[in-house]
Formats: structure tokens, C-alpha cells, sequence
């Protein structure tokens, strides 16, 4: 059945860098009891793209708005103490911006929002701000002033 999308969230997996999508897997089923994945997609350090669902299937990102929304992760988003920071490679920055591109068009009717922008959230996830982000890159044509600043 296709759904209506009406988010478009961007999340970080809040993990170590080198933690693999299948441990993450793992642990949405096994610890968490989950049927379905977090996410949609995951994007690895390298820049590849890992679709973990069916965009017609609904993913575990956000409580309350799953139904509507779909979800992207980078793998990271904290540092070695576990505090949130944008640790995004080059890479997975040029895959999401494409990605996020591909799917606002797909879904013209979808907000683009980070994890943190949903009300009631008070996790950092995914420890950069979407809007400004994109802002930015939409206005450099897709470079990269953030890391250069
Ligand atoms: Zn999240």
C-alpha cells in the first residue's frame, strides 16, 4: 500500500564510526524487539547506501510520526565520550545530500527535518542542524562550507 509521506527525517545512528549495520540490526531486533528496522537507509563512512526497508514499509525512526515518514541514517554522530558531534565523512555528506535531493523531489509534499526538529524530542540525533545544513550546501551548489569554516 503506498503511503503518504509527510516527513523526510535524517537521523545519526549515535554509535561508534566502525559499528557495522548488522550489529545495528541486531540490536533493533534482538534487544529491542523490533520487527522492523530504524531506518529506511543507512549511509556507511564510505559513502555507500545500505536500503534496510521497503519506502512503502514503515521504519521505527521517530515515535508518533513513523506512519508518515521516511528515514535516513549516517553511521555516527558521537564522539569517543558519547556526546553528540557532526563526524559525517566527505563521503556520506555528498551521499545524503543527494539522497535528500532524489526524495524531496519524489515526495514534493515532505518536510526535510533532523531527528531533534519532531516536539517532545531531547535527544541531539542527528547532532547537526538539517535545515541550516542543507541551506548551505543548497546555496553552494552542493560544497561543502561547513567542514571549511
Ligand atoms: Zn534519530
Amino acid at each position: 500500500m503506498k503511503r503518504e509521506i509527510k516527513y523526510i527525517v535524517v537521523h545519526c545512528t549515535a554509535t561508534p564510526t566502525t559499528t557495522t549495520i548488522k550489529s545495528i540490526e541486531r540490536y533493533w531486533k534482538v534487544t529491542l524487539g523490533w520487527a522492523n528496522p530504524g531506518y529506511h537507509y543507512i549511509i556507511e563512512r564510505n559513502g555507500v547506501l545500505v536500503n534496510l526497508l521497503p519506502e512503502d514499509e514503515i521504519a521505527n525512526g521517530v515515535k508518533g510520526y513513523n506512519k508518515n515518514a521516511i528515514h535516513i541514517s549516517y553511521i555516527g554522530g558521537i564522539d569517543a565520550d558519547g556526546r553528540p558531534v557532526d563526524n559525517r565523512t566527505d563521503a556520506q555528506k555528498r551521499i545524503m545530500w543527494e539522497w535528500l535531493l532524489l526524495h524531496q523531489e519524489k515526495y514534493p509534499g515532505a518536510t526535510i527535518l533532523g531527528h531533534r526538529d519532531f516536539p517532545g524530542v531531547t535527544k541531539s540525533c542527528p547532532s547537526f542542524d538539517v535545515r541550516e545544513w542543507m541551506k548551505c550546501w543548497e546555496k553552494n551548489n552542493g560544497q561543502d562550507l561547513i567542514a571549511k569554516e
